[in-house]
């Protein structure tokens, strides 16, 4: 098999031991492997991979900066998946200042987007801790979210137009910088989120806005979380639009990124029951350092926070980022750990917490909980660091049900940014109402009547039927 695919696709296609960096998941925790990785440099290139896979009956796994955090762009069935990475594909097509929108291939660098757009005085707003890694076909697949949610929306609210390869191997052509267009259904949005499913995103038209011309970050310490939630209340009402993060973190963020980072300066006492990150951005004749210094002062009369730094340059303010970046790293190295993406109405975030981490508590005594997040969002990764004892596996399942219990009683979602991949195809499927899953189902066999793309992602493959309504 590997010999027909090297005929036909040639240097595009790699075998043996060069395949298995595309099959490792970025936490390492999953080792998987395919029968080849298909690296294709243009859209009429990933069309011939389409469809020689195709031909000889294999899956294809679309896979971008491999950052995705529930197995979406991992191959399940070695024998019988390829992987087609972008990663060549990564040319800025059209630089629109005058349209404020650019086009990029879909291997493009989220980081070299935003910094294309930089050097024109614009910003592409989409930012996550991934960025110097994932790749814009990656964020679109998973609508990804970030930190700059609350003010310029998910991935789906930044794409214009975008050119996917459907499974048959044929174009959606559908690139275009136009800001309204109602002509009909808007199909594209069926390739947002969709995580490889029905096709390979190959470019995307998005949309830039002005760069900020200045940013203010501050960290505030608070009571808990219900006391972050009144601040960004306070917040959105004071500060509107030129709010764009609001992040909250436990007292163990300081402890975690410090284990990941041993150099990293502590801007404030660590011993502080909770903490907020929060940027306020402005362009043109806005001062948000005024603003800032407005704000925390009335927090801090109000009582609303109990002390606050801010950021006094550039590099300050990427100081106390990274606590928050490398907190995340901190739990990598503690070893295998329970991830959670999870999204309840704000109104109930604080209630929802304090249950799900008693209940961990309840279970699994030695286990530490590490709730932290995009606030604003109502989105918490509710995290859990197994104990010492028991099989780490055991207590992730035990953390997990637990949380689940608490999650579905205030009627949340499993997946807030990351999506479903293959990590929470059983979850998601055992919450989708008879309705959607049937709508779900119908979708794929239209578009993919033989089931090629990603197939174990997201949802249970059905046995294929015939009937496309692809083009030729
Ligand atoms: C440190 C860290 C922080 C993160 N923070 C956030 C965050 O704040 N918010 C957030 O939403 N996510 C976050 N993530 C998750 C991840 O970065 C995002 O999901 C990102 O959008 C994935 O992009 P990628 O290029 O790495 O995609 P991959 O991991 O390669 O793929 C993800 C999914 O998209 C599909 N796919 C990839 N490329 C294509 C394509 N061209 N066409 C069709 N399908 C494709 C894959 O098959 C897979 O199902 C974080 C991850 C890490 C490691």
């Amino acid at each position: 098999m590997q010999d027909r695919l090297t005929a036909q696709l040639g240097e595009m296609v790699l075998t043996g031991d060069a395949v298995l960096p595309y099959c490792r998941d970025w936490i390492g925790d999953v080792q998987s492997s395919a029968l080849a990785v298909l690296r294709p440099r243009t859209t009429a290139q990933v069309q011939d991979c389409v469809r020689v896979a195709a031909a000889l009956g294999l899956g294809i796994v679309p896979q971008g900066g491999n950052t995705g955090l529930v197995l979406g762009a991992m191959p399940d069935a070695p024998d019988r998946q390829v992987v087609v990475s972008l990663e060549r594909m990564t040319a800025i097509r059209n630089l629109a200042p005058n349209d404020f929108a650019i086009e990029v291939e879909a291997g493009a660098i989220l980081q070299d987007i935003k910094d294309a757009a930089a050097q024109v005085g614009l910003y592409f707003p989409l930012s996550l801790g991934a960025q110097g890694s994932c790749r814009i076909g990656g964020n679109v697949s998973t609508n990804a979210g970030g930190i700059n949610v609350l003010r310029y929306g998910m991935t789906r609210e930044l794409v214009l137009g975008l050119e996917v390869v459907l499974p048959n191997g044929s174009l959606f052509a559908g690139l275009s910088s136009l800001r309204k267009d109602n002509r009909g259904i808007d199909l594209k949005q069926l390739f947002i989120g969709a995580e490889g499913t029905l096709g390979i995103v190959t470019a995307v038209t998005l949309k830039l806005v002005p760069a900020p011309t200045a940013i203010a970050t501050a960290l505030v310490a608070l009571d808990d979380l219900e006391g972050a939630i009144a601040l960004y209340r306070h917040a959105r009402r004071d500060c509107c639009d030129l709010l764009s993060a609001f992040e909250f973190m436990p007292p163990l963020a300081f402890t975690l990124a410090r284990e990941a980072m041993p150099d990293l300066p502590l801007p404030m006492d660590p011993g502080h029951p909770a903490y907020a990150l929060i940027e306020m951005s402005g362009s043109g004749l806005v001062d948000v350092d005024d603003l800032m210094a407005r704000f925390l002062e009335r927090a801090l009369e109000g009582r609303l926070a109990r002390d606050g730094v801010v950021a006094q340059s550039r590099a300050q303010a990427a100081n106390l980022w990274a606590i928050r970046e490398g907190m995340n790293l901190g739990q990598v190295q503690r070893g295998r750990h329970l991830r959670t993406d999870i999204s309840v109405p704000l109104s109930q975030l604080a209630t929802f917490v304090s249950e799900a981490e008693a209940a961990v508590a309840d279970v699994l005594p030695g286990a530490v909980c590490v709730s932290y997040g995009h606030v604003g969002d109502g989105n918490v990764h509710l995290n859990v660091l197994p104990g010492p004892g028991a099989d780490a596996d055991i207590q992730i399942a035990r953390a997990k049900t637990a949380i689940d219990a608490a999650l579905d009683r205030h009627a949340g979602s499993i997946s807030a940014e990351h999506g479903i991949g293959r990590l929470k195809r059983a979850a998601f499927e055992a919450r989708l109402p008879p309705a959607q899953a049937r709508l779900l189902q119908a979708i794929r066999q239209a578009v993919d009547p033989e089931g090629i793309m990603n197939p174990g992602c997201q949802i249970t493959p059905r046995p294929a039927t015939s009937g496309s309504v692809q083009g030729a």
